[in-house]
């Protein structure tokens, strides 16, 4: 949910939601008025975002910031970034109220994720310790523009198909449209942040409280 920015007029990232790809949809507002505070600005956003949720490695992040990639690599990664946040935003908030999602962004969604799944790669553990366990990356990481898009896309899989699905819901703020999995004690957890859409239902309700009385 949108905060004030900070000095340099940068809305921050927030990792609340519990799950990669719900952090992902949660980097833009999804209010009535369309699309608000959008956190991934451009393409150095994207790739920021990626390393500060652990979507990818540090030496990844700085591997796709060295690369020479055009212009117009970095605003077609940008797009194809945004447009899976918006086909996930579109599952996950059907999911979230017991509905199917539409078969074009179903199909959109498997598409996607059979191009990231085709990067899965098994090798050989290196050293000792592995423990005969084979170790499995993705080929292209770091070369690729949309690499980052994969761990993505592997988690949003894994909770689309686990039985944490039956945890997500949908922030109940006035626009802002942020998911999260539910996994307090009670199941009732109704804000994305407590700090900020929580802080603000609680203001809105004080306030025609006293209006009321006055
Ligand atoms: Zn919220």
């Amino acid at each position: 949910m949108a905060v004030n920015p900070g000095d340099n007029g940068v809305v921050p990232f927030k990792f609340v939601s519990g799950d990669l790809s719900l952090d992902f949809v949660n980097t833009v507002d999804w209010t009535d008025q369309g699309l608000r505070d959008e956190r991934l600005a451009d393409y150095d956003s994207l790739v920021h975002w990626a390393e500060s949720s652990g979507a990818i490695s540090a030496d990844v992040a700085l591997r796709l910031s060295d690369r020479a990639f055009s212009g117009h690599e970095k605003t077609a990664a940008l797009s194809v970034a945004r447009e899976l946040r918006s086909i996930l935003e579109h599952v996950f908030a059907r999911i979230a109220r017991a509905r199917a999602p539409d078969e074009g962004n179903l199909q959109a969604l498997n598409k996607f994720l059979g191009e990231a799944l085709g990067r899965v790669h098994l090798a050989t553990g290196s050293g000792e310790g592995s423990g005969g366990a084979l170790q499995w990356s993705w080929i292209g990481m770091g070369s690729e523009p949309t690499c980052m898009l994969w761990p993505v896309l592997w988690s949003a899989a894994a909770l689309l198909s686990g039985e944490e699905v039956q945890k997500l819901r949908v922030c109940a703020g006035v626009a802002c449209g942020w998911m999260y999995l539910d996994r307090s004690r009670n199941g009732l957890r109704r804000w994305c942040e407590m700090s900020t859409c929580g802080a603000r239902a609680k203001a809105r309700r004080h306030y025609e409280r006293t209006r009321g009385r006055a």
